[in-house]
């Protein structure tokens, strides 16, 4: 991704996080593979990149970490809160229609 030449990007690959997803794998450090709420965020980014489609998604994903830094980046916004929604609801929810929701919001 760094060879976008976005200098952020290059500190997101080279940076310590638990999970990452690509497209329509994500991947997780060992230590947290018991995580399931984890395994929802990283869902939820799924989700992202099937609905933006990957270009669309890399450039979004940049412009908001360059603008905004990680936890803030508008994509990031959308999974935390969903993965706050997973951890305390008791009732389904339809992540997909939150994640879509949040998208044209944006
Ligand atoms: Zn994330």
């Amino acid at each position: 991704m760094s060879s976008i030449g976005l200098r952020r990007l290059k500190e997101l690959e080279r940076g310590d996080y638990e999970g990452i997803t690509y497209l329509d794998t994500y991947f997780l450090k060992r230590r947290v593979a018991g995580d399931e709420s984890l395994h929802f965020h990283e869902l939820i980014h799924v989700v992202q990149w099937r609905l933006l489609g990957a270009e669309f998604f890399i450039a979004m994903y940049a412009g908001g970490l360059e603008k905004f830094g990680y936890r803030n980046n508008p994509l990031e916004k959308i999974a935390y809160d969903a993965q706050e929604l997973f951890d305390r609801s008791t009732a389904v929810f339809d992540a997909e229609k939150f994640v879509s929701d949040r998208l044209s919001a944006l």
